[in-house]
């Protein structure tokens, strides 16, 4: 053994029963601080949820919040967006988000503080309101979060840059927040994070992997047909029947082209057209969501959909002029959340030792879900780990596996969290996750 091996091992004798004692003590510190304040935070934000570009109310008091903590405080930020510095001496600028937005669903969870909240919608109509994706869990962390490393100030060093986000439902916030030139008023981050409760994972464990949500594009495909009586279809393009093969030829895309271990789906979630019985229409319009986890595979998938639309329309017989047309909203796509694998292991390591090996739950996604977070991280690069943090009671998988009732989802009426371990275990990953970022080089 080298003499620096003999050093490196009697340091970590001593340290370890130091970061120990060390994580019980910021275990009680959470404790005192959810029973004191951020109990009645959380269920503040989860009766005044407010839907996506509209969370005033959350951001003023996210904002006064972080300000009491000595924060300097930056809001209107893409609309209700905060951008809240601690500033610590020399070192990394690290940046952690929470998103602040609720969705229009009337919450239905029989919870004692279900939300009752409405709010007049884009569109002026009266909606109900609620958070039926926990993002009031978020902000609640947030502050937390904010809070302790503000009080640990002698245990990093550098500047932590919190961000509340609007929007994410919509995949529009970060995206604001970024035209806003936050990188270049604030400073570009050397390191990004996040975290994501979930309904689907048991309280007290930790996802933490590689590709947390995949890439999704909005597609319309815009079919022309030529308009006919019904009862002479020979004198028409039908364009239902032409954009009934497309919706089934989609399918192949996924099945036969894409790599069979590479995920990507393929959906139309809306097909429309005609007025009328026995009336053949001159036009159909399918809309669709693709989600992939590649650059190759999203313009793989791109492409294959525009060889199926206009081939199909080929073989129906329809000329060069009249092929159906796809249109690809690049406004309202998101990139994959991809982790940075060096910062993903050294994240790791930092909660294997201060949260156990047990922490980590490593169930496979089955899902595609996307988020607006690579806004932030993808140009320029910014290597960041996104972690999801389990919402529901293991008593309720349990009750759901023995034919009780299912657990909700999210964006469900039914849907809900376990405010406390949820909000405890989100603090103190990211405050650990935060401390070993916020080191001088
Ligand atoms: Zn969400």
């Amino acid at each position: 053994m080298s003499i620096r091996c003999l050093i490196g091992s009697i340091f970590l004798v001593l340290l370890l029963p130091l970061s120990l004692s060390a994580a019980d003590e910021l275990d009680e510190r959470i404790d005192t601080l959810y029973d004191e304040e951020l109990r009645e935070l959380f269920l503040w934000l989860h009766q005044n949820p407010e839907l996506s570009h509209m969370e005033h109310k959350t951001s003023a008091r996210l904002a006064s919040e972080l300000e009491s903590f000595g924060y300097d405080v930056h809001t209107g930020i893409g609309g209700t967006g905060i951008v809240a510095l601690l500033e610590n001496g020399e070192g990394p600028l690290v940046m952690f988000r929470a998103d602040m937005d609720g969705l229009p669903v009337e919450e239905k969870s029989g919870l004692p503080y279900a939300s009752k909240a409405k709010q007049v919608d884009w569109d002026g109509n009266e909606v109900f309101v609620m958070h039926a994706c926990g993002h009031d869990v978020h902000v609640t962390s947030l502050v937390g979060t904010a809070r302790i490393m503000a009080e640990r100030r002698d245990l990093w060093q550098g500047t932590l840059m919190l961000i509340g986000q609007p929007a994410e439902e919509r995949v529009g916030g970060a995206r604001l927040m970024r035209e806003d030139n936050i990188w270049g008023r604030f400073g570009q981050p050397d390191y990004a994070m996040a975290l994501h409760v979930t309904s689907s994972v048991p309280t007290g464990m930790l996802i933490a992997d590689p590709a947390p949500y995949s890439g999704a594009d909005t597609v319309d495909i815009l079919i022309k047909g030529v308009g006919a009586h019904g009862a002479s279809p020979h004198s028409g393009v039908d364009p239902v029947l032409l954009g009934s093969q497309i919706v089934v030829a989609l399918q192949s895309v996924v099945s036969r082209n894409l790599p069979p271990r590479r995920p990507g789906v393929i959906t139309v979630g809306s097909f429309h057209s005609g007025t009328k019985h026995n009336i053949i229409s001159d036009a159909a319009k399918l809309q669709i969501t693709v989600r992939s986890e590649s650059a190759a595979d999203r313009a793989l998938l791109l492409d294959g959909i525009r060889r199926v639309a206009e081939n199909t329309g080929r073989m129906m017989g329809l000329s060069g002029d009249m092929l159906p047309e796809v249109i690809v909203y690049e406004n309202e796509g998101v990139p994959p959340t991809l982790n940075d694998i060096a910062m993903l292991e050294r994240v790791r390591g930092v909660w294997t030792n201060t949260l156990g090996e047990g922490i980590f739950y490593n169930e496979q996604r089955l899902a595609m879900g996307a988020e607006d977070f690579p806004f932030f991280t993808v140009d320029p690069y910014i290597p960041s780990v996104y972690f999801a943090v389990g919402g529901t009671d293991q008593a309720d998988f349990d009750r759901a596996a023995a034919g009780g009732p299912a657990v909700a989802s999210h964006h469900s009426p039914l849907f809900k969290i376990e405010p406390e371990p949820s909000v405890e275990l989100s603090i103190k990953a990211s405050v650990t996750g935060l401390t070993d970022l916020l080191q001088s080089p």
